[in-house]
Order: C-alpha cells, then structure tokens, then sequence
C-alpha cells in the first residue's frame, strides 16, 4: 500500500477511509484481494441501486461487447441510443404521464448539473440561481456554486457566483416556514435577491446529510418557481432510479419539474452516464452548445436499457424498496433510541441517515464496521451523519448483517468514549 500511496495523488478519498485492494465484487458483497468479504452499503454514493456487476444485467453488456456494436459515436445515432430513449420513454416516461426530451451530456452529474444551470439561463435570460442550504450538485465550477460545502467551494480556488441560497426545509428547526421566507423574498421587488433563472434542488439531499424535504414544501418550491417564470430543476442524480422507492425521487409529491438530472444509478451498472430531461418548452439549445466527447456512451446506454427493462416494468422493486427501507427504518430508529445520546434518524426508502451529533462517534462507527466487514460512508456537514445506502436489490438477511455490525460498532465506539449506554 505504501508504493501506491506514493504513485495516487493526495486528492485521494475513498481509499483512505476503506484502506484495502478490492478486487471483486457481486451484489452487496466487495471482495479485498486478501480475501475478505465486506457488504457494501456504500454502493458507490449511490451508483449501485441495482449491486455490483448485477448479472442479470450484465448479460446485455457482454452480448453487445461480443457483438461489436459501436462503443463510442459522440453523439451520433446508434441502435443502443434509440433503444434507450424508446425505452425509458414508454416504461419510466409515459407511465408517469411525463413527457420529456433527453439531453446527453458529458458522463459526469456534474457536466449535467452545468448543462441545466446553462439551459435556464439560456431560457430567461437571468443569471441567478436559488439552491439550497447543505445542497450539493457536482466539483464542476457552476455546480460548486449551487453546492453549499465550504470546503469544496474553497478548494475551487476561485471566486464562486451566480447562486443565491435559501434556508431548506427544516433548515431553522420545524416551526420556521422556510418556503415562505423564499416566497416573500422572490416575489418582493426590493429583498435584494435577483430574480432566478432556475431553483435547484434535491427531495433528500445525499451529501448534505439526509435531509427530507416534505411533500408540501417541495410543492410550494415548485408553484414558487412558476410565480416567478423560473425553472424548477430536481437534481435526482442520487435519489432518483428507485433510491427511495419510486423511480423519480418527487413522484410522492407529483411534481413536474421542468429539467430532471439524472447520472449515477442511470446506467445500472456502475457506467458512467448523465443526462437531463428536458419539457419541450424549454429546449433552448442551440445546435451544438454544450459538447462532450463521451455524451451518451453507448455502452452504458446498453445496461441503462436493461436496468429499466428489467426493473420497471412491474412495481416489485419499488414494493421491495419500500418494505426494505421501512425494515432499516425501524432498526436504525431502535438502536437510536437504545442509547441516550439525541441521535436521529432520518430518510426516504432506502437512503436512512443515522445523525450521530458528532463527527467523532460517526468516524469511529464506521471505522469500527470496516474493520467488521462493512463498507457505509459519512456524510453532512460535518460527517456527522451515517449514510446507509444498501443497493436496492440487497436480500434481508445481508441487510439485517450489516445493520447488526453497525449497531455493534455504535455500541463499542460509545463505550469507548465513555458515554452512557442503556
Ligand atoms: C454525486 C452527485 C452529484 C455530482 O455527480 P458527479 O458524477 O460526482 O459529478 C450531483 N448532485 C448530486 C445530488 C449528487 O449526489
């Protein structure tokens, strides 16, 4: 590990946190090279929904591999691209009754959170953007200026504008209404907020540490957004593919957002792969204007189109998301109310937060559960939070085992640190 470490930048994160060469890996289960198993409720910040090397999906990739099917085209027309589109089109889309067009970007959620900012811009020739509070939409310098990180925002190095942020739902505790705070001050022709080209945000935000925004004021955000003539952007790149148990992280509230971004879990496969949905209305674009040379990879394209095709067509997986969210639901919120240290627990279908109050007691649960054979991640402000992020498809006895090393985990780091434990 030494050598490597001498040869890989310091920029280097997961590797630090998870000090091990993984080699091999299949459905909830990573494999290190020296032959250690760890279940993995990281699923590549949330990349995984449906495991690793999902072999039911996997199949399309290697039959379209054998076949030499054009790989990369730019984004020339390919069997692959239109099989996607017509696919997502009739089974996520229409079924829905959405009605998008498709925007392929660079592989990135970044690259397509700058495409959206881009095309609002471009649709109401206004310049600002309203994101939220502990929101975070990419490393990309537009994206980091919707993002609230300090420390991401700082490491840019370079001066951040364009956004103006607004307190999130729940953002000064549950009496304060912060969509009317948002309301009065886009709606006063003196608040000294410009008016927006689009307002950004997540339905619950990943890296700002699983918060949930309730179904009211996500649908007060949006009639905001029409009030004023701007867009209303949902950035699903880490909620939507069935994270919290519909495809689209909003249908619970039925929204309709004028641009959805989607990356992550889109191509079902761990495949890099971005795009926007786009409402007719508001495909400004002119020929040409936001290049990339990998939009739209075919070979992500390929799983993307199976993932959907195998998963979407009956409601089982959202059910199951649902029964497994709830079944981690009740386990996190037992052990949180087993121990008397104000921890909380919060989320949507199977994206839960464990808020350990501190950054301390979270690094140490989780180091604790590598060392056991878990692989979960922090997240927050202050990585306070626990993330669970088990892949959608995960079986009940693999995600009752990594809840059990967690709460084994929990129990030592507090009893360590002396804290009083029931
Ligand atoms: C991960 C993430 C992004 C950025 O995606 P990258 O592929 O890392 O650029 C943007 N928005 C949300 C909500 C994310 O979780």
């Amino acid at each position: 590990m030494q050598s490597l470490e001498k040869l890989e930048s310091n920029v280097r994160s997961y590797s630090r946190s998870f000090p091990a060469i993984f080699s091999r890996a299949r459905g909830s289960i990573i494999k290190t090279e020296a032959g250690q198993e760890a279940i993995d409720f990281l699923s590549g910040a949330g990349a995984l929904n449906y495991g690793h090397n999902n072999h039911r999906i996997k199949t399309a990739l290697t039959e379209y591999l054998a076949s030499d099917a054009v790989i990369h085209g730019l984004d020339m027309v390919t069997p692959a691209k239109i099989e996607f589109m017509e696919t997502f089109s009739s089974v996520i889309l229409r079924e829905r009754g959405l009605h998008y067009r498709f925007q392929f970007t660079g592989p990135t959620g970044a690259n397509a959170i700058e495409a959206a900012l881009k095309l609002s811009r471009r649709v109401t020739g206004r310049q600002n953007i309203i994101s939220f509070t502990h929101g975070y939409h990419g490393a990309s310098l537009g994206a980091l200026a919707v993002s609230g990180n300090r420390f991401y925002r700082a490491a840019s190095g370079a001066f951040l504008f364009g956004a103006t942020f607004m307190p999130y739902d729940g953002y000064l505790g549950p009496s304060v209404d912060t969509v009317g705070y948002l309301r009065k001050v886009l709606t006063d022709e003196s608040s000294g907020i410009d008016r927006p080209a689009a307002i950004l945000v997540e339905t619950v935000q990943g890296e700002g540490g699983i918060n949930v925004a309730r179904k009211e004021w996500l649908q007060a955000v949006q009639a905001t957004a029409k009030d004023i003539d701007a867009l209303f952007i949902v950035d699903d790149i880490q909620m939507g593919c069935g994270r919290t148990g519909e495809f689209f992280s909003f249908e619970f509230a039925a929204l309709s957002p004028d641009i959805v971004v989607l990356s992550k879990s889109l191509s079902g496969y761990g495949l890099p792969l971005s795009m926007l949905l786009i409402k007719e209305e508001y495909d400004a674009w002119r020929p040409g204007e936001h290049p990339g040379t990998f939009r739209g990879n075919n070979f992500a394209l390929v799983s993307a189109t199976a993932a959907v095709d195998i998963y979407w067509r009956s409601q089982t997986l959202s059910q199951e998301v649902l029964r497994k969210g709830e079944l981690m639901r009740r386990r996190l919120e037992g052990i949180a109310s087993s121990h008397c240290n104000n921890f909380a627990v919060r989320g949507r279908g199977m994206v839960l937060g464990f808020d350990c109050r501190t950054a301390e007691i979270a690094e140490s649960t989780v180091r604790k559960a590598f060392e056991k054979g878990l692989i979960i991640e922090r997240c927050g402000p202050i990585d306070q939070v626990i993330k669970f992020l088990p892949a959608l498809t995960i079986d009940p006895e693999t995600l009752t085992q990594g809840i059990d090393i967690f709460e084994e985990s929990l129990a030592e780091t507090l009893k360590q640190a002396g804290s009083v434990v029931d």
